[in-house]
């Protein structure tokens, strides 16, 4: 059977083949694995944003706050009982992964009053910025612990690292190179054994791989909407903390958002007892409207389902680039399950590679020097448009290194 009577064999056996009509493909139809930097759109983003400038911005200006104002939580809700694992009233969309980031990990190191701040030294830019700006601070001393580049973080020289001076561990749950997925429930009992909380970040994972916060013990974690969420760039980020933190966690950005008598304007801040203390200013109600589609249609697909498919899209990636490439490594875990969404290949060639995709209307993503990402949507995206994307990779006649 040839590769492409393969790809369609698999669409044909595909459940959820249906839903890549419900995103926007506009014009000649680009081949995208690269959803894991920027979800497409879907097809009725558009007309929830008109509806929403025509009729609650221009139909009700101001008094629309009446019913804006729980957006941020009403939403989160959504997402937490149907991605996250999390029962109500424990998650809220704020500002962005980084401001989160920066809000958690400081309230985290106030409450324990220990100093030590653990992240690995491969986590993504912003994580290890933000662990480095509240060091420069001095509110904290970093432990940085080695990840590996194909395999991630290991949880034995996370557990080495782990003491009594230890606040908080930032960790990613799903590596944003290898996509590397860890073990989420393990490293909770880890940290939790030695008197630390761990801040998940979750931006590779949400919407990707089925997340269990509440039943894994997860303290804090946050994460972004424009990647697999398909909220759209630039889409508001999400918080988690658990229920029985909010008394004690104080974030450090004292905003109206969070005050307990919002409208009252009084002279001290007074957090409100619920999530909301985690708020900070006026949240973006125009972007929220644009993560609503985009989490009904996930939900409706449901997450078990997407992750089925989310494996046998990535396996047939793995089998195709092993036929058209085979000069790529493959630098993610092979075992489907220990990953998450999307594969990674290293080459020299890699910047050159992208490139020459890029010229054929296949978009994947280059990780500076040597490595390329991809990842498929699941909902969006079919066996055959895979099996057309990595047939453009050059030949290895055409490949130096
Ligand atoms: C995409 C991503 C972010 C994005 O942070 P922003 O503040 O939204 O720019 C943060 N962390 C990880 C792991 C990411 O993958």
């Amino acid at each position: 059977m040839t590769w492409q009577a393969k790809a369609r064999e698999l669409d044909a056996a595909d459940p959820l083949r249906a839903y890549a009509d419900r995103f926007r493909v506009p014009g000649p139809e680009l081949r995208y694995l690269d959803e894991a930097s920027l979800g497409r759109p879907p097809a009725d983003t558009a007309d929830a944003l008109a509806r929403f400038v025509d009729r609650e911005w221009a139909g009700r200006l101001v008094q629309g706050w009446d019913s804006w104002l729980d957006h941020p939580q009403r939403l989160g809700d959504r997402l937490g009982a149907g991605m996250l694992g999390a029962a109500p009233g424990q998650v809220v969309y704020s500002d962005s992964v980084t401001v989160n980031l920066y809000k958690l990990a400081m309230a985290a190191l106030r409450h324990s009053g220990r100093r030590a701040m653990i992240t690995d030294d491969r986590n993504f830019a912003t994580d290890r910025y933000v662990a480095q700006g509240i060091e420069a601070l001095g509110q904290a001393d970093l432990r940085p612990v080695e990840a590996h580049p194909d395999k991630g973080v290991d949880l034995n020289s996370l557990g080495s690292l782990l003491d009594e001076e230890v606040a908080v561990v930032v960790l990613s749950l799903v590596d944003y190179r290898s996509g590397a997925l860890l073990d989420m429930a393990r490293a909770n009992e880890l940290a939790h054994e030695a008197g630390a909380l761990v801040l998940w970040d979750l931006s590779h994972a949400t919407g990707a791989v089925p997340i269990a916060l509440d039943a894994t013990g997860a303290d804090l974690a946050v994460g972004c909407s424009y990647k697999y969420l398909c909220g759209g760039p630039g889409a508001p980020a999400f918080l988690y903390v658990r229920k029985d933190l909010h008394p004690v966690l104080r974030q450090p950005i004292w905003g109206w958002f969070g005050q307990r008598d919002q409208f009252g304007m009084g002279p001290a801040y007074d957090p409100v007892p619920g999530i909301e203390r985690f708020l900070c200013g006026t949240p973006s109600i125009l972007a929220l409207a644009a993560v609503e589609p985009s989490l009904d249609l996930l939900l409706e697909a449901g997450i078990d389902r997407v992750r089925a498919k989310s494996l046998l899209l990535t396996e047939f990636v793995i089998d195709l680039v092993a036929a058209y490439a085979p000069y790529l490594r493959l630098a993610s875990p092979r075992d489907a399950e220990g990953r998450g969404a999307h594969v990674t290949f290293e080459h020299p060639e890699a910047r050159a590679i992208a490139a020459g995709l890029a010229q054929h209307n296949v978009l994947v993503d280059y990780l500076g020097p040597n490595r390329i990402r991809l990842a498929p949507g699941a909902l969006s995206t079919s066996f055959e448009q895979i099996w057309e994307a990595v047939r453009h990779f050059p030949p290895s006649t055409q490949i130096r290194g």
